[in-house]
């Protein structure tokens, strides 16, 4: 059963150039097409058992078929899941006409109203055309009853009652299911759309050259920052701006500059903790915000990623780029000093920092 759903989980996984609905509309035919398939053999099995040859050829005409129209309903034509539809339902009716013409009145009229189901629960059809096709079929479910009462049945001696349950029940064990898998491929649209709005979410508060945070994901832990200094926890901010990284544009290229911004998130990214928040502040100016830490330990750590940085010049294309970093830092005091000014106070550090000669870490004014 599991190695089943998980068929059916990958072809809608394959499936990508779709809507929603498509998406869930799909998932019920093939189900329809599975079971079509699964019902057609049994049913092929058990007739040749019982030498019923005519009936035999109808379901080896109809396992195969069943089976060609699911991998055929998994491609991305788009008429792909309503001529499989439609097939689906004539062939339903025209096997059904047959088994009462070979075993007279034994369930089939059961079978076909269970057929009008999907035609609700999966839209595939232009709404305009569902009562015709629920017309069509109930048409059918009349001519079927009528046609088992006036007729004597090919093959008698048959367990009528037997029988009708059986029909009966694959009747109600093709609805139940319908039933469950839109209910799941329901679920799966949800999940995908969940997805869709996490990835959004996360993407709205990522800088996308570096992979670091924006200014939003700051906003976002803005309460959690202050609240963690409120309750004694120390939160210290950083600002760092690389030096003369306009003359690395200038000399190298503005590609170049670009690889520089992202060697150096990938070195925060490797050098400091998953619980600090790094963020890039704009142009080549980051921020970091250090938890848990106190503002002797905060300046030994950017003292140390900023010789990090130094002594690892990146190699490209032949050239060797020194990298020198200036950082202003400051400590989050509320409620005297809230998180924007501490940012403004971290800024105003570098900039002093800028003007004592470039390449240095200051906390203090
Ligand atoms: P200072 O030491 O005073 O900080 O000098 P600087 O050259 O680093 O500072 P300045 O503000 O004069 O120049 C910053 C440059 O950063 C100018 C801008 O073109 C460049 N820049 C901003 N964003 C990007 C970016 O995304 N990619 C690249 N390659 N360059 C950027
Ligand atoms: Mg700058
Ligand atoms: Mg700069």
């Amino acid at each position: 059963m599991t190695a089943v759903v998980n068929i059916f989980k990958r072809t809608l996984s394959a499936i990508v150039l779709e809507d929603d609905q498509t998406v869930s509309i799909r998932f019920g035919i093939l189900v329809l097409c599975f079971f079509s398939t699964a019902i057609a053999t049994g049913f092929g099995i058990y007739f040749f058992i019982k030498g019923m040859w005519p009936l035999v050829y109808a379901m080896l005409i109809q396992a195969p078929m069943s089976v060609f129209l699911f991998f055929y309903c998994r491609t991305n034509r788009p008429e792909a899941c309503r001529v499989t539809y439609l097939v689906l339902c004539v062939s339903v009716v025209m096997i059904h006409f047959l088994l009462t013409h070979y075993l007279g009145n034994c369930g089939s009229v059961a079978y076909i109203a269970a057929a009008i189901l999907p035609n609700h629960f999966f839209p595939v059809l232009q709404k305009k055309y569902v009562p015709i096709l629920d017309a069509l079929l109930i048409l059918s479910i009349n001519g079927i009853f009528w046609y088992g009462l006036v007729q004597t049945p090919v093959y008698t001696g048959m367990n009528l009652t037997a029988c009708r349950l059986f029909i009966i029940n694959c009747a109600l064990l093709v609805c139940s299911f319908e039933l469950y898998y839109n209910a799941m491929g329901q679920q799966l649209v949800k999940a995908r759309q969940q997805a869709r709005l996490a990835q959004a979410a996360r993407e709205a508060s990522v800088d996308a050259l570096t992979g670091l945070g924006n200014r939003r994901m700051l906003e976002d832990r803005r309460q959690e920052l202050e609240q963690s200094a409120q309750t004694g926890t120390p939160v210290c901010i950083s600002m760092l701006d690389i030096d003369f990284f306009k003359q690395i544009n200038d000399t190298y290229g503005h590609d170049v500059g670009d690889q520089v911004l992202v060697y150096l998130a990938n070195t925060m990214h490797l050098f400091f903790r998953k619980s600090d928040i790094l963020v890039r502040w704009g142009g080549e100016e980051f921020l970091i915000a250090l938890c848990q830490t106190e503002l002797r330990q905060a300046e030994e750590l950017m003292e140390r990623f900023r010789l990090t940085v130094q002594q690892a010049p990146l190699l490209l294309s032949g050239h060797q780029i020194h990298i020198r970093l200036t950082i202003g830092l400051a400590m989050l005091l509320p409620p005297h000093r809230g998180l924007d000014d501490t940012v403004r106070a971290a800024d105003a550090r570098m900039y002093q920092g800028k003007l004592e000669g470039r390449n240095r870490v200051i906390t203090l004014d």
